[in-house]
């Protein structure tokens, strides 16, 4: 039973005093939340819904974690603020975490943001290069459907152009290339790297660029945001080679894909490949408070060390790695290390998609059923020969279905400029068995009444 007593009226505030992201982003979004707890968030009405994205792909241990708060609270308590000009012991013991579940020498600058991670990746490639004598390499290689931020250097990486166009000029010096999509690339199919264009079009690209205009690649290891693009296993390894051939750092986003999403700590270890530099935030504190990370290899930050004051990295941020964001971070961790988060993602993100394959694989309208983890798309299309993407009305449907029986799901895709047509699941890592099965028997009924 659906009951809207408060929330219309608090809606009609929200109306005038609040400027939403991408509104209206889905048709859930017109929801006033007020409290959660596990996997389940309730609204100010008191109806409650399973959060299958969580949030925005971010709440890895679930909601309601009251360790979390009460670390944060006492980091507070004991030192609230300091910049990290100086130190402080949560950001040196978080570094010190991020390191072990890195397993390499990486040294780590702290942000606020996925976007700001990324956006200090990419002055650290430029400035590496230039230290090194090599000013001209200054372009960064992205991939079309890709999302990296919101931020002029970030959207600039963004391989979306619907979010782009309004915006011009974003910052110089991006180029895109095809993404691996495995579903409408019939040679990405064939696993072989050899003959995969999407992999071929690094190598070409940078060859025609210039390589020694080349600073760095941005890759994330899965695309999330561009509808789930599970890359063949050996796209990644193979990409990455390029890039070292032509002198060229490996930047890996794991905004999403890290912190056990993919069922392993970050994404690129499903792959094999070691970057050069990593970006993480969302799932680092769950999204309990605002941090995110730029994991830079030892042997670049050693570049930079030695150097005179004029030299050193010319980038600061006021909030990064604050004491609380750091200190909840490390408990975050804990928990997931405690409760072996990662592990139960891999095995029930198996399981759910392989019981959303052998549910819905049949159906006219699903395409491809995809993932890796709790990291899941389901690609609708109007026809399977043609693979053209189903109608939006027909998507925002299963969305608005899926949301009347209690869960909430997500749509990404931009399969074609701007458009959508990839339901995405993305529920905390900790999930209960009993949840996971209501998401599949909701997804399943919702989808089967598309006509
Ligand atoms: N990279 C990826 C892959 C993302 O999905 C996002 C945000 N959804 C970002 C970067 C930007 O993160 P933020 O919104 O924290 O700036």
């Amino acid at each position: 039973k659906i009951n809207q007593t408060q929330e219309q009226s608090l809606l009609a505030q929200d109306d005038r005093y609040l400027w939403h992201s991408m509104k209206p982003y889905s048709p859930s979004s017109t929801m006033v939340v007020k409290e959660a707890k596990g996997a389940w968030i309730t609204d100010i009405d008191g109806n409650r819904y399973l959060d299958g994205m969580s949030g925005l792909w971010c709440v890895n241990v679930g909601y309601g974690r009251t360790e979390l708060a009460e670390a944060a609270y006492e980091q507070l308590k004991e030192l609230a603020y300091f910049p990290l000009t100086q130190s402080h012991v949560p950001a040196i013991k978080l570094a010190e975490k991020l390191n072990e579940w890195l397993g390499e020498d990486y040294v780590i600058f702290f942000s606020n943001s996925g976007s700001e991670a990324n956006e200090t990746a990419f002055k650290i490639a430029r400035q590496y290069h230039a230290q090194r004598g090599e000013s001209n390499r200054y372009k960064i290689v992205s991939r079309y459907r890709s999302y990296h931020g919101n931020t002029m250097g970030s959207l600039a990486a963004t391989g979306q152009a619907q979010r782009k166009y309004k915006y011009e000029p974003l910052a110089p010096g991006f180029v895109h290339i095809p993404p691996p999509d495995t579903y409408r690339m019939e040679d990405a199919q064939t696993g072989d790297p050899m003959r995969m264009r999407c992999v071929k079009d690094v190598d070409q690209v940078m060859t025609w660029e210039l390589s020694e205009t080349i600073a760095a690649m941005i890759m994330e290891p899965i695309i999330t945001g561009g509808g789930i693009l599970t890359p063949p296993d050996s796209y990644m390894g193979a990409v990455s080679e390029i890039c070292k051939k032509h002198g060229a750092l490996l930047i890996v986003d794991e905004v999403i894909c890290g912190f056990g999403r993919t069922g392993k700590p970050f994404g690129f270890m499903n792959y094999g490949v070691k970057p050069d530099i990593i970006t993480m935030a969302k799932g680092i504190t769950s999204a309990y408070l605002p941090l995110s990370a730029t994991a830079v290899k030892k042997e670049i930050y050693d570049q930079f060390k030695g150097s005179e004051e004029y030299d050193y990295l010319r980038h600061v941020n006021t909030f990064g790695g604050s004491p609380a964001s750091c200190a909840l971070a490390l408990k975050n961790l804990e928990i997931m290390e405690n409760e072996k988060l990662i592990e139960r993602s891999a095995e029930k993100g198996a399981i759910l998609l392989s019981e959303l394959k052998s549910r819905l694989s049949d159906h006219p309208f699903v395409g491809d059923v995809r993932g890796k983890g709790l990291l899941i798309g389901l690609e609708l299309v109007k026809n399977k020969e043609t693979k053209e993407p189903i109608e939006i009305d027909k998507i925002n449907g299963v969305i608005a279905a899926c949301k009347k029986r209690g869960l909430i799901v997500g749509k990404n895709g931009a399969t074609v400029a701007g458009f959508n047509n990839v339901l995405t699941l993305s529920p905390p890592l900790s999930i209960s068995d009993e949840d996971l099965q209501f998401i599949m028997k909701t997804v399943a009924d919702s989808i089967s009444e598309l006509k």
